[in-house]
Order: structure tokens, then C-alpha cells, then sequence
């Protein structure tokens, strides 16, 4: 039986014997729920409290946009060093070959089940933004480049296994450390970027993401939608207008792209947690576009039938098995085509899709406990259409158990009012301490 099954029953007998009021906080029923080991754990994590801020504000003082390559390795190698003195393994993958900074890889192989962490050194904020510094708001609040998404992640991560070391439990524990330096903007190709985070994921059991998430401590992430591009390419046969419909002229590229965007609409608009979006249509005589898929130019006279259009969008589903199927049916109807025209559709590389499977239900299971037990809030999973895309969606599909939204709490995060909520830096460095423990030392 898990902890929450056990406390939940536990709760329920006591609701049933009317003892106490349905309307308890929960947290108060289950705040002794933590062994010598745990307790111990939490004091450390409150008696390096001001350490873990005082590196936060070091970290976010530092710039680390994507492709200030130096000041991303700069946060790096702070982070390495802290990880170095925790008793880690620590390298730095060069990131030239898919044109970024690079990551940093901490390892501590310990005899428990392999638990993959991960974070990114790397902000949406390159050295021209004029958002540079940590700036504390009040006791409670502070607003910097960063600060939650998610420098605030990666000391929570680093604080909770430095509480583990003091509380003796780190020995045992099989960890692996990945902060990606181009989370926010994926260095190419991205099957070179992602290697190391995929290669390490192999044989782990859990996978914990400390980004911000969607900015309530109450929530965590067990699932997102995946992010795929596509391009449509059409062709028809160029006539004189007069000519159109007949056999050999056809319907021209603009009214097969047509057809094809309404028939996506049909069969697919309506299906929950998907969505494409064509995000830019071309057509005409001519038409160029450049290699982003974003600026393009296209000619053509209302007296000629189109020869050629060019459709880029994107595709957003839950699960492989969502994403697989939508390819499937676009790809169907696209093959159908008008008299006279061609069509074809390229899918390219994303985010995939975090599904939310059952064991990604029994990692949240044992963090809500946590939480419950370090005299916190009940943790609940968010909507997944609130939550964006992040870099656990890569080893979604390789470990058995995954969550996100471990890191530091607030809001605004890719703009210059990033703020944090600070009172959650212990308590979510708590949560996370013990659902590290307790995943290194089940105990059935
Ligand atoms: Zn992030």
C-alpha cells in the first residue's frame, strides 16, 4: 500500500467515525507521517534556507540567455562546483556540435533506483534585455531574469540533496543531474541537443522536472501536450483563370489547400486536447519562403490559377498515440486531393507529447504525500493545457514515472515581471528532499 493510499484510508476510517470534521486540512492529519531520516532531512533543508537564496540571487544576477554562451557555462559552473562538493560526479557536454552552450551532467551512484533530475542554466533573457538583476520585492517576493524558470528550480534540486547528505541519506542515492544550457531555445539538431538527456534517462526509474510550472505550489505537472511542426506543400496546374475546373487545368493549388485546411477542421477541431494551427499561408504563381517558416513573399494574378502554395503549422496532442493518429488522418486527407493538384505534408521535430499515464499518477501520489507530510499543501495534477512546453516531454516515454513543476513558484515568467513566491523555496525544496527519499527507500 503507498503512503497516500495508507493516510487516505487512514482519514477516511476517522471521517467515517465522525471524529473529525470533513472539513480538516488535510495537512494536519498526516505532519507526523515523516521518520528520524525525514525529519531530519527537513531541519537541514530550513538550516541552509538563506544559503539557497543567497545562490539564487548569485545565479540570477548572472545573464544566461541561450546565446550568451559564456554566461550560461559561467552558471554552470557554479552549479558543477556545488554539485562537486556534495560528493558528485560532475562533466560539462560541449554543446558545439548542435550550436549552444552545452549542459551540465551531475551523477552520485548510489545502490538505489536511478532517479533523473532536470533543469536548464539557460533564460529567455539574452545581455541586450534590460531585466538583469535579482530585485526582492518584500520579505516574500522577488522579481529577476530567471528567478523561477528556473535558476529557483535548480537550487531547489541542489538544496534538497544537500539536506539529504546531511540528513546521511545521499549515499544510497543513484542521481542524475541534467541542466540543459538551451531549454529555451533548443540547440540543432535537437537529436544532438537532447542526446545526453535522453542517455541518461535510460534504466531510471522516476523523472523529477523543477521547472516553475504553472505558478501555484498546489499544483504539479504529470502531463503536457506535445509541440510538432508541420508544412503543407501544394501544387496545381497554372492556366489562364477562364480554364479552370476543366479536365486538364483543375481546381489549382488554392482551392486544394483550401480543401485540405477545412477538412483538418472537420475531422479534427473538435477532438479534446488537440490542436494545429496553420500559421501562415502562401500561394500564387510563385511564392518563397526562408528557412524559419516564418517570412515569405508570394505572387499571382486573379487571371491565373495558382501553381503552388505553402502552409507551415503546428500540432499539439496528449499523448504518441493522440499525435500518431492526427498524422494519420491529415496525412489521409491530404493524399485525397482535387482534380489537377498535388499535396504533401511534412511533419518535424517537437516536444513529445507527456502523457498521463499511471505511473506518472503514482510519482504525484507520493509528492502530494510529501508535501501532506512536511506540513504542506495537498498537490494536485494541473490541466494539461495550462501546462507549457519543458524537457522532461523528451524521457516521457523512456522512464516509468515523471512529474514537473518541482521548482521555485510565482508568475510572468518569460517577461521583465518574473516574480517568485520565496516562502515556497524551503517548502518546496522539502517536498522534494522527501519524495527523493522515499522514492530511494520504498517501503512497499
Ligand atoms: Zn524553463
Amino acid at each position: 500500500m503507498t503512503r497516500l493510499a495508507r493516510g487516505a484510508a487512514a482519514l477516511a476510517s476517522l471521517l467515517a467515525a465522525g471524529m473529525v470534521p470533513a472539513s480538516a486540512p488535510l495537512a494536519a492529519q498526516s505532519s507526523h507521517g515523516l521518520n528520524r531520516t525525514e525529519r531530519a532531512t527537513v531541519q537541514a533543508v530550513d538550516r541552509h534556507n538563506a544559503q539557497a537564496l543567497a545562490l539564487l540571487v548569485r545565479l540570477v544576477d548572472m545573464n544566461s540567455g541561450t546565446m550568451n554562451f559564456k554566461g550560461v557555462r559561467a552558471v554552470g559552473d557554479v552549479l558543477r562546483a556545488q554539485f562537486d562538493s556534495l560528493g558528485f560526479t560532475t562533466r560539462w557536454v560541449d554543446g558545439t556540435p548542435f550550436q549552444r552552450a552545452g549542459h551540465l551532467v551531475a551523477e552520485h551512484k548510489g545502490p538505489g533506483p536511478k532517479i533523473l533530475i532536470i533543469g536548464h542554466l539557460d533564460t529567455v533573457f539574452e545581455p541586450s534585455s534590460p531585466f538583469q538583476k535579482f530585485e526582492k520585492l518584500n520579505d516574500s517576493t522577488a522579481r529577476g531574469p530567471g528567478v523561477i524558470d528556473m535558476k529557483g528550480g535548480d537550487v531547489i534540486a541542489l538544496y534538497a540533496l544537500r539536506a539529504l547528505k546531511d540528513a546521511g541519506a545521499l549515499d544510497r542515492m543513484n542521481v542524475v543531474v541534467v541542466y540543459h544550457g538551451d531549454e529555451e531555445d533548443s540547440g540543432t539538431p535537437l537529436s544532438l541537443a537532447r542526446k545526453t538527456l535522453i542517455d541518461a534517462a535510460q534504466g531510471a526509474t522516476a523523472a523529477l522536472g523543477f521547472e516553475d510550472g504553472a505558478g501555484d505550489p498546489r499544483t504539479a505537472v504529470i502531463s503536457r501536450r506535445g509541440d510538432l511542426g508541420w508544412t503543407l506543400n501544394i501544387t496545381g496546374t497554372p492556366a489562364h483563370s477562364s480554364q479552370i475546373f476543366t479536365k486538364d487545368v483543375g481546381a489549382g493549388a488554392i482551392f486544394e489547400t483550401s480543401r485540405i485546411l477545412h477538412q483538418f477542421y472537420d475531422s479534427l477541431s473538435t477532438e479534446k486536447y488537440l490542436t494545429f494551427n496553420p500559421g501562415l499561408a502562401l500561394g500564387g504563381t510563385t511564392v518563397t519562403i526562408d528557412t524559419t517558416e516564418t517570412v515569405g513573399s508570394a505572387n499571382g494574378k486573379t487571371n491565373v490559377v495558382a501553381k503552388t502554395m505553402i502552409v507551415p503549422g503546428d500540432l499539439r496532442a496528449l499523448s504518441p498515440a493522440q499525435e500518431s493518429a492526427t498524422e494519420a488522418t491529415m496525412r489521409r486527407i491530404v493524399a485525397r486531393h482535387l482534380p489537377n493538384t498535388e499535396a504533401s505534408i511534412t511533419f518535424h521535430d517537437g516536444y513529445p507529447p507527456m502523457a498521463p499515464t499511471d505511473g506518472n499518477r503514482k510519482l504525484l501520489a507520493m509528492y502530494d504525500q510529501a508535501s501532506r507530510d512536511v506540513g504542506s499543501t495537498p498537490v494536485v495534477a494541473v490541466d494539461p493545457s495550462r501546462a507549457g512546453a519543458a524537457d522532461i516531454s523528451f524521457v516521457a516515454n523512456i522512464v516509468p514515472m515523471n512529474i514537473d513543476a518541482l521548482g521555485l513558484a510565482g508568475s510572468d515568467d518569460h517577461t521583465d515581471k518574473e516574480t517568485a513566491n520565496l516562502n515556497t523555496l524551503p517548502v518546496k525544496t522539502k517536498r522534494a528532499a522527501i519524495l527523493l527519499y522515499r522514492l530511494t527507500n520504498p517501503t512497499k
